[in-house]
């Protein structure tokens, strides 16, 4: 069940979110089921929430899980510092992290190329779309 993936995973970065200043919000309205390593799915998932959180200084993390079109989807959309059309080339590569990301400390740039390494194997689809100084929204297809 990604639900109770999901729900799980937010129980823990809500109170991290809150730390922050970060309003943050969970939208699920049916149970999902999925096929799929359960800890690799469960690390994906994880690897895009707290990226969200950790790319946001305040404001929101929208955490919306639905069916459409006989596809389950899962969508991470943060108010944060955004990714330049130049870096969304990039920040799926290994060891990659944008200028902004670089001044922070604590990251390696491995955590999107494992994620999108995650949902290869599992023949699911990730993208990204992204405004500078808007936000980011990373869209799972499965
Ligand atoms: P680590 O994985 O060790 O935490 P990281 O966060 O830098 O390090 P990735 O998760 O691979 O590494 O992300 C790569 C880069 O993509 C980041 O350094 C950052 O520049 C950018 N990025 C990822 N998610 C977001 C986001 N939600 N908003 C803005 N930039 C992001």
């Amino acid at each position: 069940s990604l639900t109770e993936i999901i729900e799980n995973i937010c129980a823990n970065m809500d109170i991290i979110a809150k730390n922050k200043d970060i309003d943050f919000e969970l939208i699920n309205n049916e149970d999902i089921l999925i096929k799929g390593d359960y800890d690799k799915i469960r690390r994906m998932i994880v690897i895009l929430i707290d990226n969200a959180i950790k790319y946001t200084e305040s404001g929101k993390v929208t955490v919306k899980l639905y069916t459409e079109k006989n596809k389950k989807v899962l969508t991470v959309e943060d108010t944060g510092i955004g990714i330049s059309k130049y870096d969304m080339d990039r920040i799926f590569d290994r060891f990659y992290r944008a200028d902004k990301a670089r001044h922070r400390e604590g990251g390696t740039g491995l955590g999107l190329s494992i994620a999108k390494w995650i949902a290869d194997i599992h023949k699911f689809s990730l993208t990204v779309e992204s405004v500078m100084d808007e936000g980011t929204k990373f869209t799972l297809k499965m």
